[in-house]
């Protein structure tokens, strides 16, 4: 049985990675189905977005690929549910 140990535990190590890389497939491939703002808005049917899961207006903003990325993913501060996506344009500074 000893024998077999170190296999079982080389197998459970690369099972967990396999688990730990399709989750974040997984998500990616979300990301990429998310609705643009403005369809999310119009389906949510209020001006401000919130979170659908927990009901939470804090929302964070991040890159697709890099967080310099000017394609942006917003999801909950709270909860971390995907909400939407929309593209950031190139010069944004003039505020
Ligand atoms: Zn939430």
């Amino acid at each position: 049985m000893s024998k077999f140990l170190p296999m079982l535990f080389l197998i459970g190590l690369f099972f967990v990675m396999w688990l730990v890389l399709y989750a974040h497939q997984r998500r990616e491939r979300q990301k990429r189905a998310l609705p643009l703002r403005e369809d999310f808005l119009a389906a949510q049917g209020q001006p401000e977005a919130a979170c659908h899961a927990c009901g939470k207006g804090e929302l964070k903003d991040e890159g697709l690929g890099s967080g310099r990325d000017v394609r942006r993913i917003v999801s909950c501060a709270a909860c971390d549910t995907l909400l939407y996506r929309y593209e950031r344009p190139a010069e944004v500074e003039a505020d």
